[in-house]
């Protein structure tokens, strides 16, 4: 099976997954799209209205912000791979819950394994947590870090850019060192 196939029947098994309540209230799951060979990856929180309503992840507000960044550094999303830690979205957008998380973890753990990315970017704090647990967003953003052998790059999430104007600055600012990190012209950090 080529990356396409094995993304295509994980993606069969998500669609049925069970393992938290979250899927009795959700329109359908949301596992993940792009690139099956992608360099780089972007991990968001969990889905909203929107990608609850179309099966995508980030075809919101929030989506149309990693676009605009992605066109600055000259990728669309055809050219990486969007995902969420959370495959069903969590009723009101409310946080997702620590059961939860551990619940859709194996998911996303396959996803990366079979897509094995040169440089995975985290959206927001859940998502960087998920990676690098004792990290908090405000010291980690921007800076890269080295966890098994795959670099994890935390950023805002572009829904906290849409919030503040600052955030939105920083978030630009952190997406732009994307291209420099896949040169490896950039250090990475030991492990926050
Ligand atoms: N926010 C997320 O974290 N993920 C999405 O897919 C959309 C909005």
């Amino acid at each position: 099976m080529n990356n396409k196939e094995k993304l295509e029947k994980l993606a069969k098994q998500i669609s049925n997954c069970t393992k938290c309540s979250l899927c009795e209230k959700a329109t359908q799951a949301v596992p993940g799209h792009g690139n099956p060979n992608a360099e780089i990856v972007f991990i968001g929180e969990a889905p909203g209205f929107y990608e609850d309503r179309d099966g995508l992840p980030f075809v919101g507000r929030s989506g149309k912000l990693l676009d605009f960044m992605l066109g600055q550094i000259g990728l669309n999303r055809e050219d990486v791979w969007i995902g969420n830690i959370i495959k069903h979205r969590p009723p009101d957008n409310r946080d997702p819950l620590p059961e939860e998380i551990s619940a859709c973890k194996p998911y996303l753990t396959k996803q990366i394994e079979i897509i094995s990315p040169k440089i995975v970017v985290t959206l927001g704090r859940f998502s960087m947590n998920y990676f690098l647990p004792n990290a908090t967003i405000s010291m980690s953003h921007g800076k890269p870090y080295l966890v098994d052998n795959l670099i994890i790059f935390p950023i805002y999430h572009p829904a906290a850019g849409l919030r503040s104007s600052s955030l939105k600055l920083q978030l630009i600012q952190d997406f732009l060192k994307i291209p420099d990190i896949m040169k490896g012209e950039q250090l990475w950090t030991s492990q926050a």
